[in-house]
């Protein structure tokens, strides 16, 4: 069986984007605003290097909600998934659709498909949402920034680099 990091994507790995008429901070809209956070794409290789499977998961309803194309979602997605060490990604679109956070469906997509063994994986996010869809399936979260998780953490970290570092000395103390 396999092992995996689950990464959210906005906020984890890339960069969020302050909107007025929201009050509120987002995902990327368009690729001028589209920036990988710093020391992510090594923080990706080290864990890939250390045998897990990085795997994102990532609610996207801007996409329906008129804000972002649909192409440049997917240009996001093949940026992100041929210049670093990103074995998949699975988007969801929905709200409250079963794989839409916090519903634990891609990670159960994921398990099948890559043949994980749930018990030696981890979850890295920034929000509830992930804490949550972590904790429905008993994956140990890693929680970075500033937001309030709700719900079981393992550890924090300021950044995706630091979460991987303690996962894989955490990894590596299991017997
Ligand atoms: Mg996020």
């Amino acid at each position: 069986m396999n092992k995996a990091i689950f990464f959210d994507r906005d906020g984890t790995l890339v960069k969020l984007v302050w909107r007025d008429i929201k009050n509120a901070h987002t995902a990327p809209w368009n690729r001028e605003e589209f920036e990988v956070l710093p020391g992510v794409g090594d923080a990706l290789q080290k864990s890939s290097n250390a045998g897990f499977k990085n795997l994102v998961i990532s609610n996207q309803p801007d996409i329906l909600d008129g804000f972002i194309q649909p192409e440049d979602c997917v240009y996001f997605s093949f940026y992100l998934m041929t210049t670093f060490a990103i074995e998949d990604i699975f988007e969801s679109y929905r709200r409250g659709a079963w794989t839409y956070k916090p519903n634990p469906g891609h990670v159960d997509i994921a398990k099948e498909k890559y043949n994980l063994d749930l018990k030696m994986c981890y979850f890295v996010g920034d929000t509830w949402k992930d804490c949550v869809c972590a904790a429905l399936r008993d994956i140990p979260y890693v929680h970075i920034g500033s937001n309030n998780p709700i719900g079981p953490v393992v550890h924090r970290s300021k950044s995706v680099a630091g979460a991987v570092d303690w996962i894989i000395a955490d990894d590596n103390d299991e017997v």
